[in-house]
């Protein structure tokens, strides 16, 4: 099992270089939407912000404070669904919300995920799950105009 070791601590650092140097963390002042999230298990509180150009993600940013799976998430996501339709970015919300809980999501898409594929690893940890997709769920409740805090509840992701 080699191979799943070395990709184990690929995965792992990505997560940590995301955690360290988070990007697009900041606030957006001309955003066109925001929610909050929370993880009252974990203590992660963030804040994410979008600013649609059309339908395209113009700008996409979060701030908060949270443990390193929350952080790097959040960051990955930013990369993620910057550029991307809103349908587009509801669809990656789709395919990382199936990682991370250790549903299937088959070769090509996994492919396409690029470093986002090093969340698949929380699927081992259920804890983490929650922390994983906190920043997601911010992300969906902001682009629907739902309520502008979520949170992550106790029980089964
Ligand atoms: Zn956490």
């Amino acid at each position: 099992m080699a191979d799943d070791a070395a990709l184990d601590a690929l995965y792992q650092e990505i997560i940590l270089d995301h955690y360290r140097r988070p990007r697009n963390f900041r606030e957006l002042p001309n955003a066109s939407c925001s929610a909050d999230g929370r993880n009252p298990n974990c203590g992660d509180a963030l804040t994410v912000w979008l600013r649609f150009d059309g339908d395209r993600v113009a700008e996409v940013t979060f701030q908060g404070v949270g443990c390193a799976i929350s952080k790097a998430s959040a960051s990955l996501m930013t990369q993620a669904v910057k550029g991307r339709t809103r349908a587009e970015a509801a669809e990656i919300f789709d395919t990382v919300h199936r990682l991370v809980t250790g549903n299937d999501v088959d070769a090509d898409t996994t492919k396409a995920l690029g470093q986002l594929r090093a969340l698949g690893g929380v699927s081992k940890f259920p804890m983490r799950v929650k922390c994983a997709s906190l920043a997601w769920h911010a992300l969906k409740s902001a682009m629907e105009g739902e309520a502008p805090e979520v949170a992550v509840h106790t029980g089964a992701p």
